[in-house]
């Protein structure tokens, strides 16, 4: 690589594994603004149209794009999808253009503007994402009625530099054949990390002022796995690189296509599970060779309304699980609220700490039966295989209260003489501290447990797991998190109850190594990441894992657990 300039470092952080090395493509969007335009009384229809019709090419764009996706960008479309079919924005659009007489698109700029200025206005963290969500779409949208809707094109192998990017642009400058992305904003939950990830480029967010300090045509290298950028490298610097590119590259073709066992050098079996929530990921789940789902979500159901969560519609959606897998499946009762869907669309002032998980269903006891009645149905078909696990419990109070829904919905089916797995069990998600405090206490009454570190870390740390702002101080290797798994398991073994884990640290190299050495041996993650957590624990002893978790429970930082990770394991 041809060099020039001075080398110099951004540190962001990594939002998508992998090393990239190409030159730069700086995309400088800055603020729109579309001045007030007043139309003639003739025009109006043909402004009306136009806004119709950018919305069903943006719609058409989207459907289009998400084909081949996974469910986590598929999610985030589905989300911009609402928003642009929304009926207020709809009105309001057309009011401006009717009786204001405004051109499409100042009425789309005034309408998508008051919008955010309202949640600008609402101070909340959480809606920070959904501003640059709704600046994005409108800026789309606004190109779309004015036929300016062609992408700019950008050579292929560039690497993309942003301040921020929209679900859409990034999914279609990648077809265009970028090869990583910079991006000023963002974090590590930010969509464009999850986008980046399920397109398996390398990614780094919160690279303060990257757009600033990067001109198109410079050379750059992206390290997706530190979350660095290195602008104008030296020889030495690219060199370096390049040969790690190699090495991680002819890795993952090992880790993919050899055939190993789940088991550690020393003999500990374990199990690799898979985090599923659409069908469509069950192509997935096979070639990465997921023993099971260790989490199925199902909220899902919930986004089409009221048929597909009915009876007949979950059991199929279920029923379709368990024929295209083997092994156990875990079926989670829906868990809205937080970050989730909010069945009622009602607002609150703190969602990830209000109606949330079971609180909700044991309000609404009819969407809470029809739940247990289609997975006991289905469990009479494929029994053994079907487990049910309780989202957001933190109190032993509302445990009794499931299973003496449960227990009725059971008696129904005898009446009726439905058949259904007796003995299914029933476990509950370790997602909040109480529980994890009072593990012996819940352990008498379920069947296992299920530790959801997501929620546990943002919990225990008081961080909330979706606000880009303080994502640094969202560590799920935090000794604090780690002391809470370490009483769950200790209370689960003392009374006979299996303990699995399906948060993301289960999907990560040292939380995973610290789960084993804690003695750990159902593991459920993203199935994109099952293949190299099973390299890792299959190519170690149990014994050094065990050593390792002894060190963390004694360690007072996320920063030193990582650092006795690598004396270690020295990655
Ligand atoms: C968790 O909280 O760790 C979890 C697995 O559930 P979700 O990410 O769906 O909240
Ligand atoms: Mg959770």
């Amino acid at each position: 690589m041809q060099q020039g300039g001075t080398e110099f470092r951004i540190s962001g952080q990594a939002g998508s594994e992998g090393i990239a090395i190409g030159l730069a493509y700086v995309l400088n969007q800055s603020n729109r603004s579309v001045a007030p335009k007043k139309i003639k009384a003739l025009q109006v229809r043909s402004h009306i149209k136009r806004f119709q019709k950018a919305k069903a090419l943006f719609l058409e764009e989207i459907e289009e794009l998400s084909k081949n996706l996974d469910k986590a960008t598929r999610e985030i479309f589905e989300a911009q999808k609402h928003i642009v079919s929304d009926v207020e924005i709809d009105d309001k659009v057309i009011r401006l253009i009717e009786k204001e007489r405004f051109s499409v698109d100042f009425a789309v700029f005034e309408t998508f503007g008051e919008f955010i200025e309202r949640l600008r206005e609402s101070g909340s963290e959480i809606f920070q994402q959904r501003i640059v969500d709704l600046e994005n779409l409108r800026n789309r949208l606004i190109d779309l009625s004015c036929e300016n809707g062609k992408q700019k094109k950008i050579p292929k192998k560039s690497i993309l530099v942003v301040k921020d990017i929209s679900p859409t642009d990034l999914v279609n400058f990648y077809e265009m054949g970028i090869s990583a992305l910079v991006m000023d904003k963002g974090g590590i939950t930010s969509h464009a990390s999850i986008i980046a990830q399920s397109l398996d480029i390398p990614c780094v967010v919160s690279a303060k002022n990257a757009v600033q300090h990067t001109s198109t045509g410079n050379h750059v290298i992206v390290d997706g796995n530190t979350g660095s950028v290195i602008v104008n490298p030296k020889t030495e610097t690219s060199e370096q690189f390049k040969k790690r590119s190699r090495e991680l590259t002819k890795q993952k073709k090992a880790i993919l296509h050899g055939n190993e066992e789940s088991i550690t050098t020393d003999g500990f079996v374990f199990h690799l599970r898979a985090n599923v929530e659409f069908t469509q990921e069950l192509d997935l789940v096979k070639k990465n060779k997921a023993e099971g789902v260790g989490l199925l979500r199902t909220e899902a159901l919930l986004y089409g309304g009221f048929e597909k969560r009915a009876e007949e519609a979950q059991i199929e959606f279920y029923s379709k699980i368990l024929k295209e897998t083997k092994g156990p499946v875990t079926v989670r009762l829906f868990d809205v609220g937080g970050d989730k869907l909010n069945i009622h669309n009602q607002d609150e002032d703190n969602p990830f700490l209000g109606w949330r998980g079971i609180r909700m269903l044991l309000d609404e006891r009819e969407i809470l039966e029809t739940q247990l009645r289609s997975i006991l149905k289905i469990s009479g078909k494929y029994k053994g295989r079907v487990l049910i696990l309780v989202p957001m419990i933190t109190d032993v109070q509302e445990i009794l209260e499931v299973k003496k829904v449960l227990n009725a919905v059971k008696n129904d089916l005898k009446v009726q003489q439905i058949a259904f797995d007796e003995h299914i069990r029933l476990g509950i998600m370790v997602e909040v501290p109480s529980v994890a405090l009072l593990a012996s206490q819940f352990a008498k009454e379920i069947d296992f447990f299920s530790i959801g570190t997501n929620d546990l870390t943002q919990y225990t740390l008081a961080v909330d797991r979706g606000n880009a702002r303080i994502c640094s101080l969202y560590q799920h290797t935090h000794p604090a998190v780690w002391q809470l798994i370490h009483q769950t398991v200790y209370a689960a073994r003392n009374n006979k109850i299996p303990v699995a884990v399906c948060g993301e640290l289960a999907g990560d190299i040292i939380g995973a190594s610290v789960l084993v050495g804690m003695g750990m041996s159902e593991l459920s993650m993203a199935t994109h990441s099952i293949p190299k957590i099973k390299h890792h624990l299959s190519n170690n002893s149990q014994e050094s894992f065990r050593q390792l978790a002894q060190k963390v429970l004694n360690s007072s930082s996320a920063e030193q657990v990582k650092a006795e990770f690598k004396a270690l394991f020295s990655q």
